[in-house]
Parts: C-alpha cells; structure tokens; sequence
C-alpha cells in the first residue's frame, strides 16, 4: 500500500482486472463527509472489480487552495484505511500536458481566443451549465489577454450512466464553446481532468451527481483529442438537511482521524449499503473487507441526493461517539 509517508511505494493489492479508477479531490480544505463518501464510493467500484484505485490531488486553481489542505487529506484517507495504487498524482505536475493539448486543439482550430469579460456576457441567454456564450470571438479577437474556448457543435452528445442512466446534452445551443484555459492563465478544470484520465488510463469515472453536468463538456473533448471515453458512474449528492450539498462553503468539518469506524459506517449508509450490526464493533479492516464484498451499487440508481438525517450519528461533528 502506499501512504502519504511512502508516497513513491507501488501497492500490493492484487489487480486482477483491467479496471481503473480515481479520487481526485481539490485541495481547498481537509476531507469532509460528502468527500468521504466520494472516496468510498470510487474505493469500492475499484476495489470489488479487483482493479487500480488513484489517488489525484487537483491542485490546479492556486487561489482558490489551502496551504496543507492535500497533507491533510492523505493523512484522512490513510487514517480511514484506504489503499492506493502508486504514488500520488498531483495534477498540477501535468502542465506540460495539459499545454501540449491546448495546443493541439488550438492548431487544429478547434480552440480559439476569447477576448469578453464577464460584463460582456452578462446579458447572454441561460442554459442547464450557466450564461450560454454567443461566439463573439468565434471568427477572431483583438484582445491583448484572452481566455481560450473550445468550438462546440449542435450534435446532440449522450452517455448511459451506471447509475442516472441515459444523458443527452447539445453543446452549442446549451451551453456554447466554453473556456479551457482561463485569462490569466489557468488550465480549466474540463481539459485538466480529461487529460489526466486519458494519462493515467482511468476506465470508470466515478463521482458525485453535482459534477454531472461537466461530462458531456469532457466527453466532447476527449473526442477531438481522440481519447477513449471512460464509463461513467454518479452517484447521490449528501445534503444537509435544508437540501444544499454538504461542502465546505456550507460548512462541513474536516472528519476526524482518530477514530475513522463511525463515519465510515454512516459513508457506508449513505450509499445505501446495509451494514451488519455486527460490524459497529468491527475494526476497520473488518468492515472494509465486508463493504468490498458485499457493494452493490445498483441500489442508488436513480437517486439523486441523500441527506445526512437519513444517516446514523452526527456526521457532522469533529469528534463523533461511537454508535
Ligand atoms: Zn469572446
């Protein structure tokens, strides 16, 4: 296994399978519930197909990150017992990549530079992911400092979710050529991700269904780089009980590490798996070995969100009771 301490160490899980996937959190704060969750789910997808789990830290957005915040995230995930594969990705490592594609999509003309500002696109129509940009800057730009935007069509673009079944978005007339490299510089976060899996060899996308909404962008791009798409799986949103996602912005706490039992049964009830009482007295390794054998996510299909009230204990505390 490896750990935050041993990071360059390759596991010793067997991979029996082909299969790949990945947790690939944002360095912005210490592991949350609802992170937590995308974690074991993604874990025991990997895990119960006998396949790769990685773990990648997306430290592409500078400002919006919290010094230590990735420190403290491995160190929450070694605690909670998870095992990864290889040493641990930091996407922002991938520069070059992510250049080498801009590039390629910007010499094939299916990137070009945009030169508006949020005030120019203020009065532009809504679709489902937001303002749908006009294509102003389609036919050519004079600005000094540009945003790149990559070219959309009107084809209808469509996945069958694991879990949310059939998915169908238009890009253009919903969304509009969106941006791949912000103004000041930053890759964004559809092209980071989807090169990313394409160099790490991920089969299966495995996340929440608040990030839904950027597949068909990413399924878009891994077109016209000519990537393998990978199968995609989203699961339920943790909400609080008012309905709004659990985040650090509606203030989740970090989940505690000394004693990681508790949450990792209620992470287990939020994905509708059914824990023995047998295992609350159980050790990690313990309920791991039975949630690895017994995951069956097809019980979420179709939901949408779960709230933490449906959940045992207060996964909210910093330090819960054992139940
Ligand atoms: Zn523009």
């Amino acid at each position: 296994m490896s750990s935050p301490s041993d990071s360059s160490a390759t596991g010793t899980i067997a991979t029996a399978s082909q299969y790949v996937g990945r947790f690939a959190p944002s360095p912005t704060g210490p592991l949350h519930f609802g992170s937590l969750v995308a974690a074991v789910a993604s874990y025991l997808q990997a895990r119960a197909q006998e396949g790769r789990w990685l773990v990648r830290i997306e430290d592409i957005d500078p400002p919006r990150e919290q010094p230590g915040a990735a420190d403290l995230i491995l160190a929450a995930l070694e605690a909670y017992g998870f095992e990864w594969h290889g040493p641990v990705i930091y996407q922002g490592q991938s520069r070059p990549e992510h250049d080498a594609a801009l590039q390629t999509l910007l010499d094939r003309d299916l990137a070009y530079p945009c030169g508006c500002s949020r005030k120019d696109l203020a009065d532009a129509p809504r679709g489902p992911l937001g303002a749908i940009y006009p294509g102003t800057c389609r036919a050519g730009c004079d600005a000094q400092e540009t945003a790149i935007r990559l070219r959309t069509t009107d084809e209808p673009i469509t996945f069958d979710d694991a879990l949310q079944g059939l998915q169908t978005l238009r890009l253009e007339p919903e969304s509009g050529d969106f941006v791949i490299r912000s103004r000041d510089g930053l890759i964004a976060y559809q092209l980071a991700v989807v090169v990313d899996d394409a160099l790490q060899g991920v089969t299966e996308v495995v996340r929440g269904i608040d990030i839904m909404d950027s597949t068909v962008r990413q399924i878009w791009l891994q077109r016209l780089l000519g990537y393998d798409a990978p199968g995609y799986m989203h699961f339920p949103v943790i909400t609080h009980p008012d309905g709004d996602k659990l985040s650090k912005l509606t203030g989740a706490p970090g989940i505690p590490t000394d004693e990681p039992r508790p949450l990792l049964l209620a992470a287990l009830a939020a994905l509708r798996q059914d824990p023995p009482k047998s295992l609350e007295t159980a050790s990690t390794r313990e309920i791991w070995q039975w949630a690895i054998e017994n995951w069956s996510p097809n019980l979420l299909i179709g939901m949408t969100a779960v709230s933490i009230e449906t959940l045992p204990g207060n996964v909210l505390t910093d330090d819960p009771p054992m139940p």
